[in-house]
């Protein structure tokens, strides 16, 4: 068994449901459970329309689900027939339901979590059934399971943790049996309290949804299909010519996505890990590709950086005590302020009387840097960018580091580093160099490579 989830872009029109059902039918014999995101950017519109009418923008907002429904009825119906007719209905009545929610929540004027789940949900929900029928309507035995009789969730409207015993008896009882006899589909992203509200797992849900349900059943392998062609050894929007890695690990992945490979949020797929199951990043524009393995275990390689990643967009903030030389209590204070803005921070590093550190979110900066003026003299650079290279090798490789900073010792760095998780090696250039030291680490680092692990 195992659990193939698409992305929105994946379903996003009829050529690309088309596209989907013959990925499908080819794994069909390793009777897979199909998680789908909504079709295309709906869920984006749908809030958007929700927000319209609570903002008594009435006439916006209902403009905002017709076109939905439109999109919807012109793409989502690939098949013909009684069938055709059925879907048409389903889909209209989902429509109806809609229009009639955002007139009363344009009177009602405020928007609870629980309406925002009840309208956010209907994407998954109509892009489940929708390709449920076109699977069908191509000969593949194919049943739609609702996913908010599956997956069981506490009521934190809008971002639902599941309650793991129900829900993995569900998925282990039912949905198991269900899926020994026919291709099921379900819709990430959407849950249901015990009592029947419908909840949300929270923006990007799709992929939480798909390892949860792989962990449930057990499957042999989680299959998450977007439309590259995996983790790739540099940023293509930075420099082209990155190659695929074949294999990394789950600790790897973690730290490429959060400096900047937007592929798949690791934090997503603990349920997978936990149950040492692999996730595999395919693209569903060359299913031919055979993508990033995501496995539990390091992956043994010869090269010892496995990917350069990056974040462009950052703010360095230095932060240095007025008073508090050989004080406790410094860190503490200045991360409080963080905290109380919910500002995240990327990197830090600290001496004894300053600290810098990396933000990449600036909505905030100027209350928080008029509290931290209270105690210490601040400054800031913007347009700054961080550059990671990742592997599990390089916590044992001697020389990584003077490697890297001798191919750039043209260039200034702002912040260093290394230690935090062992297996990356992070520092801070400004912006404008970003491209230039992407370059020629790359052309450093990823010659002679591993062809176990890199295409
Ligand atoms: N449709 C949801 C969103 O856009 C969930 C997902 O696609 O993963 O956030």
């Amino acid at each position: 068994m195992i659990v193939m989830k698409f992305g929105g872009s994946s379903v996003e029109s009829r050529v690309a449901l088309e596209r989907v059902t013959e990925i499908v039918r080819k794994y069909e014999s390793r009777r897979p459970i199909v998680v789908v995101s909504a079709m295309g950017k709906t869920t984006n519109k749908l809030l958007a329309a929700a927000n319209e009418a609570v903002a008594g923008r009435r006439e916006q907002a209902l403009t905002l689900v017709d076109e939905l429904r439109a999109y919807h009825l012109t793409h989502g119906l690939p098949v013909a027939g009684a069938a055709a007719a059925e879907l048409d209905r389903y889909v209209r009545t989902h429509f109806e339901w809609l229009d009639e929610l955002v007139v009363g929540l344009s009177v009602v004027g405020e928007l609870s979590g629980r309406s925002t789940d009840a309208i956010a949900s209907v994407g998954e929900r109509l892009s489940s059934l929708i390709l449920t029928f076109a699977l069908q309507a191509a000969g593949i035995r194919a049943q739609h399971a609702d996913s908010r009789r599956f997956i069981i969730t506490d009521d934190r409207f809008t971002h639902a943790q599941p309650c793991w015993d129900e829900t993995y008896s569900a998925l282990d009882g039912e949905l198991r049996r269900m899926a020994e006899s026919a291709v099921v589909v379900m819709g990430g992203f959407i849950g249901s309290t015990k009592d029947g509200q419908t909840t949300t797992l929270g923006r990007g849900g799709s992929d939480y949804s798909a390892a949860i349900v792989g962990a449930g059943v057990g499957a042999g392998e989680i299959q998450i299909w977007t439309d590259v062609d995996g983790m790739l050894t540099a940023d293509p929007r930075i420099i082209p010519g990155g190659h695929r890695v074949k294999s990394i690990s789950f600790a790897e992945a973690a730290e490429m996505a959060y400096f900047g490979a937007k592929v798949l949020h690791p934090a997503t797929v603990v349920p997978a890990v936990e149950k040492n199951i692999p996730v595999l990043i395919l693209n569903s524009r060359r299913p031919e590709v055979e993508g990033t393995r995501i496995t539990s275990e390091p992956v043994a390689c010869h090269n010892p950086v496995k990917s350069i990643s990056c974040k462009r967009g950052v703010t360095v903030l230095n932060i240095r005590s007025t008073r508090m030389l050989m004080a406790h209590g410094f860190l503490r204070r200045i991360f409080e302020i963080f905290d109380r803005y919910k500002t995240s921070v990327d990197m830090v590093s600290t001496s004894e009387v300053s600290v810098s550190l990396t933000i990449e979110d600036r909505e905030q900066l100027d209350h928080i840097c008029r509290e931290l003026k209270e105690f210490a003299e601040i400054s800031s650079e913007d347009e700054q960018a961080i550059v990671c290279l990742v592997g599990e090798n390089i916590r044992h490789t001697p020389g990584i580091a003077g490697r890297a900073f001798e191919v750039i010792r043209q260039t200034n760095i702002r912040m260093i580093s290394q230690g935090a998780s062992l297996l990356n090696l992070g520092f801070v250039v400004a912006e404008k160099d970003l491209r230039d030291v992407v370059a020629v680490l790359h052309r450093e680092f990823f010659v002679d490579l591993d062809p176990a692990v890199f295409d």
